[in-house]
């Protein structure tokens, strides 16, 4: 089994909280609050992406309520960031270094800091697929909308039918969360994935 689908069975397991507890409580505080602050700060600027779009931050808890190829791709990129085996930008992100870093669902293996934006913009043809389904959608038709787990923001642009259905809960934001933009993209303040630059990641800069 890959790591990658180890963690997702330890996420999906009914002790995924204790377990969690039990990994923070043999964490060495100084990395604990490092990690907890990474965290907030990855928080904000979801919140902050979300609402610059129109968009609403809304919690998806337990992780079974996250889609299966959603919650597979922010774990890869997460393993595939922590064993060294993907790439980083020129500033080279480290997990044992805590800080609000970005993936995305379309470019499986690459992990950025927030100021690395650029790295994100996706080409026409990207745009227009739903990292769910596969499927090259209409214009507009793409969602897209991002997924945080720690300092770890995942960008993902789904279909209609690929889109998680997540009912806002109020309170604190707890891992998994996900960053919905309300508006399909190319409407509203949102233009079309790969237009004149603009990537899904902006707006997320720190
Ligand atoms: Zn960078
Ligand atoms: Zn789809």
């Amino acid at each position: 089994m890959t790591t990658t689908l180890a963690l997702e069975q330890i996420m999906l397991s009914p002790q995924y909280g204790e377990i969690l507890a039990a990994v923070r409580a043999a964490t060495p505080v100084a990395m604990l609050d490092q990690l907890d602050a990474a965290t907030t700060h990855a928080t904000r600027a979801a919140v902050e992406a979300a609402a610059l779009t129109g968009g609403a931050a809304v919690t998806a808890s337990p992780p079974s309520a996250v889609p299966g190829w959603l919650r597979l791709g922010l774990l890869d990129a997460l393993t595939r960031w922590a064993d060294g085996t993907g790439s980083t930008c020129r500033h080279s992100p480290r997990p044992d270094r805590p800080e609000p870093v970005l993936a995305a669902a379309w470019r499986p293996g690459l992990v950025t800091c927030c100021q690395c934006t650029h790295l994100w913009r996706v080409s026409r043809e990207a745009g227009l697929t739903c990292d769910g389904c596969g499927r090259v959608c209409e214009p507009d038709s793409i969602h897209p909308a991002m997924a945080q787990m720690a300092g770890l923001i995942f960008m993902y642009g789904a279909c209609g039918d690929c889109r998680p259905a997540i009912t806002p809960e109020p309170g604190p934001l707890r891992r998994p969360e996900t960053a919905e933009q309300d508006y399909p993209r190319g409407t509203g303040r949102v233009r079309p994935r790969g237009s004149r630059g603009r990537g899904r990641g902006r707006g997320v800069r720190r």
